[in-house]
């Protein structure tokens, strides 16, 4: 019988609360419930390292090379998407099957878990309804193995702006959202989330809802200024987004806004939303005015920079940001993971330091940062640091990310619930659910099976009760 309890031992472990580095710490883990006991820094008695008896199943990480942090969160994320340099967005919706939506899923959540990914904040299918759901729901029934998912579902958007966009009326192509318009509607339509199983509300703030005036791809002879073509402008009026906040509230799930311009992110702000994704644009100088909406209303921002860096907004996008952080506000690090693929998360981490924030600060925004972007206690867990009580959601860079400008992809320890997934930069057996003959079948003689196979043809069901349900094993662990 393994020990209820497991110690993990560090010598330089990143605390996200203190935003500081600490040498020889411990963290004591219950098997049975995943989550941590107790946190405790090993006596030092000297320079040099202190001795240490390793009990059996304890996890050493303690290396000149390697920093214990606890798991990542990547706070903007689709998991049904993969790279936009693979497929457009629209090719994906319209035309990948469900299945092939949903195998290539159970990989991106594979490859996330892997790169120290243990939480995933997913901000919409993607015209696939509430499948997302359905697979947190196998993740958390360890059928498949991926990071703990918080799901919008379908975000909301008002009518004629989150949608697959045709010049051919008869062609019918699946929703992207849940449309709703006007106060009633947009409650009616949160409650319609809530009541398909998502953990928070996502809506458009705004949108380049106006793309049919002047449709693509088809070249245009004369365009219009800039401005005119297709901008982001608000879909929503000021007390359509108060009515969402405040409907979410009720059903105690926080709300996350897609704004792509300053403009509807004050307006999302002011509503009091958890979260604001994007801003990559400021086209009426209003980033002031959006600053000092969000630091009054606590509002979190998610600036999805990995995805700007798609775009022609990058350089822009991250001065801002910079001027963000100056401001006092809040961030939380989602790449809006499936425009790439995922398992290259970090890549939100390395741009916000690219960006000028502090490395301390990034660290904390996709950890603590990532557990408020989610909710906070209201989301139902507590990770995104160690304390006693929070989930085993511990990592380890095998490098050190002060000296090593890529070490955040070299995650060579992944720990979820207090279960190992990734060791010595090895990917442990996943989810085993081989089928196992019972035992008993294994002593078997020959003349025994001859009288099952008779009892076939009889009035007693010898055979079918003989047989039972495939048995499913727990996974080998790799301690
Ligand atoms: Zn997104």
């Amino acid at each position: 019988m393994p020990r209820k309890t497991f110690t993990l031992h560090s010598s330089l472990l990143f605390d996200p609360k203190k935003k500081a580095f600490i040498p020889n710490v411990s963290i004591e883990i219950n098997r049975a419930t995943g989550a941590i006991i107790k946190v405790y820094t090993r006596p030092s008695s000297s320079s040099s390292e202190p001795v240490l008896t390793l009990l059996p199943g304890d996890i050493d990480l303690r290396g000149s090379n390697k920093l214990v942090m606890p798991g990542f969160v990547d706070s903007h994320t689709h998991i049904f998407l993969h790279a936009y340099t693979e497929r457009g967005a629209t090719e994906q919706m319209r035309d990948e099957s469900p299945v092939e939506r949903t195998v290539r899923a159970t990989h991106h959540a594979r490859a996330a878990l892997l790169a120290g990914y243990t939480t995933y904040r997913d901000l919409g299918t993607e015209s696939l309804g509430s499948a997302d759901a359905s697979l947190r729901d196998c993740i958390n029934r360890n059928l498949t193995p991926g990071p703990r998912m918080f799901v919008a579902t379908e975000a909301l958007a008002s009518s004629g702006s989150y949608e697959i966009r045709r010049e051919n009326p008869y062609l019918t192509v699946p929703r992207a959202s849940d449309t709703a318009d006007g106060v009633d509607g947009v409650r009616a339509a949160v409650r319609r989330r809530v009541g398909a199983g998502a953990d928070l509300i996502k809506f458009y703030a705004d949108y380049r809802r106006k793309a049919m005036r002047f449709p693509r791809p088809q070249g245009l002879a004369f365009p219009p200024a800039p401005r005119a073509l297709n901008p982001a402008v608000p879909g929503y009026a000021q007390d359509e987004m108060d009515a969402i906040v405040r409907e979410a509230d009720l059903a105690d799930v926080p709300v996350a806004a897609h704004a792509g311009e300053t403009r509807a992110a004050a307006m999302a702000a002011r509503a009091g939303v958890t979260t604001v994704e994007h801003v990559f644009e400021d086209t009426h100088g209003e980033l002031e005015d959006m600053l000092t909406a969000m630091v009054a209303n606590k509002v979190i921002w998610v600036p999805t920079l990995a995805t700007a860096a798609q775009t022609p907004y990058f350089a822009a996008a991250k001065a801002r940001v910079k001027r963000a952080h100056e401001a006092g506000v809040r961030l939380a690090a989602g790449g809006d993971t499936g425009t790439f693929n995922h398992g290259l998360n970090a890549r939100e981490m390395e741009l916000l330091i690219e960006a000028g924030i502090p490395v301390a600060d990034v660290l904390e925004a996709c950890t603590v940062g990532g557990w408020e972007a989610c909710g906070g206690d209201r989301c139902g867990f507590r990770f995104g640091w160690f304390e006693a009580g929070n989930r085993a959601d511990i990592i380890a860079l095998d490098a050190d990310l002060r000296l090593d400008r890529k070490a955040l992809r070299k995650v060579g320890f992944v720990m979820k619930d207090g279960r190992v997934w990734k060791q010595d930069g090895r990917a442990v057996e996943d989810v085993d659910r081989i089928p196992q003959w019972p035992d008993s079948d294994n002593d078997d003689e020959e003349e025994e099976e001859e009288e099952e196979w008779t009892d076939l043809s009889g009035a007693e069901p010898r055979m079918a009760m003989s047989v039972p349900l495939p048995v499913l094993r727990e996974s080998k662990s790799a301690f």
